[in-house]
């Protein structure tokens, strides 16, 4: 086991006005033992930034440490680590028994009855302990992706990095394979480098999330905490389902006049916004509450657009009454709760879940 240290690492891909930098300037501490999750959408980087640990793609600018030692210029197999891919990268004409201990037979002086123990002992971590006959073309996605994991496990590596392992399996067994990666990860104590574009990976694995964008970090915090306090504008809107509502507007004496209503900030300039300027208030569709009747000072007219019903609950799309510009945005309601599109309600948007901005 082992922590990792990226230090000042960049990466660029071409020469001159071609060039991409797909990883700028991102420093990063792993602790021993961590689960850390790379998140970001598509093009940010995370595969990039993964593959240079791995040793597979090598940095512009900066060094990697892996336990001690920098291994700027180590390959992949002198780093003793495990890759699990998302297209499971097993053999197709091997066993999953052969499968599992190739690795073993080829870079270990283990005997052959060791191997068999520590293959079987990994199958069972894995529940395919049935299918140790059988070839990678007779299983299930689900049952080929445990095989790949467990073929990482019995290398006993010092690091795990696992690139969009899930992406290709059905909703259900996706989330069955969480929890189960999840498991693994606790009772192996691991340190594992996890990349995703799902948010919902993001937010349910990992003990730390390491949000990208344009190869750039925007945030390193719990799930948690970058879901609460998010860092800026992109790692909001990112982090949550659906998206943050956010509304730009000038500040002026502590009120945020946005396009279509005013929002006194009084209570909240003191401590998260500067004096005057352009801000952006942001606030999550299940923060917000609509009323019939005006019951706060607080609350903006809006005419609800379109109800849509996911079953306990329902999302409400509206607009705002008195607002120049189109836009539309998402308050999430009970269910049960009843809503008529056309009708006009009150969007009360508590203190405490407002959340404030920069402007880009
Ligand atoms: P992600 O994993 O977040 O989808 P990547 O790390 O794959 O992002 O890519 C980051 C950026 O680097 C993208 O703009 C991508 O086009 C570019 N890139 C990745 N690999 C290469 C490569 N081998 N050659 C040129 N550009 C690349």
């Amino acid at each position: 086991m082992a922590r990792i240290t990226i230090d000042d690492v960049t990466k660029r891909f071409g020469d001159g006005d071609d060039s991409v930098v797909a990883v700028d300037d991102v420093s990063l501490d792993i602790k021993d033992g961590e689960f850390v999750v790379f998140v970001g959408p598509s093009g940010s980087g995370k595969s990039t930034l993964m593959r240079i640990v791995a040793g597979l793609e090598t940095q512009s600018e900066g060094d990697i440490e892996i336990g001690d030692a920098v291994v700027n210029q180590l390959g992949p197999r002198a780093r003793d680590i495990a890759m699990v891919f998302q297209n499971y990268a097993l053999y197709p004409n091997m066993t999953v028994e052969e499968n599992m201990s190739f690795g073993l037979k080829m870079s270990t002086d283990m005997s052959d009855e060791e191997i068999e123990e520590t293959v079987t002992s990994a199958a069972e971590m894995m529940d395919i302990d049935k299918l140790l006959d059988n070839r990678p073309g007779e299983l299930s996605g689900g049952q080929q992706q445990r095989v790949a994991l467990g073929r990482a496990i019995v290398r006993d590596p010092n690091v795990f990095l696992m690139d969009e392992p899930l992406s290709n399996l059905d909703a259900k067994l996706r989330a069955e394979m969480r929890t189960e990666i999840n498991r693994l990860q606790n009772d192996l104590g691991v340190t594992t480098l996890y990349v995703t574009h799902d948010q919902t990976e993001a937010m349910t694995m990992g003990d730390r999330l390491v949000v990208l964008n344009y190869g750039e970090l925007q945030q390193v915090g719990t799930p948690l905490e970058c879901f609460y306090r998010p860092a800026n504008q992109f790692v909001a809107g990112f982090l949550g389902s659906p998206s943050m509502n956010f509304y730009e507007g000038e500040v002026e004496g502590g009120t945020l006049r946005a396009d279509g209503f005013d929002f006194d900030l009084t209570e909240r300039m003191q401590t998260s916004a500067g004096d005057r300027g352009a801000l952006v208030l942001g606030a999550r569709p299940e923060d917000i509450s609509l009323h019939d009747e005006p019951v706060t000072d607080h609350e903006f007219e809006a005419v609800v657009d379109v109800v849509e019903p996911m079953g306990s609950i329902s999302y409400v799309y509206l607009q705002a009454v008195n607002q120049s510009h189109d836009q539309t945005f998402i308050v999430e309601i009970d269910g049960q709760r009843p809503i008529s599109e056309g009708s006009r309600v009150y969007v009360e948007i508590p203190d405490e879940d407002i959340h404030l901005f920069d402007a880009a």
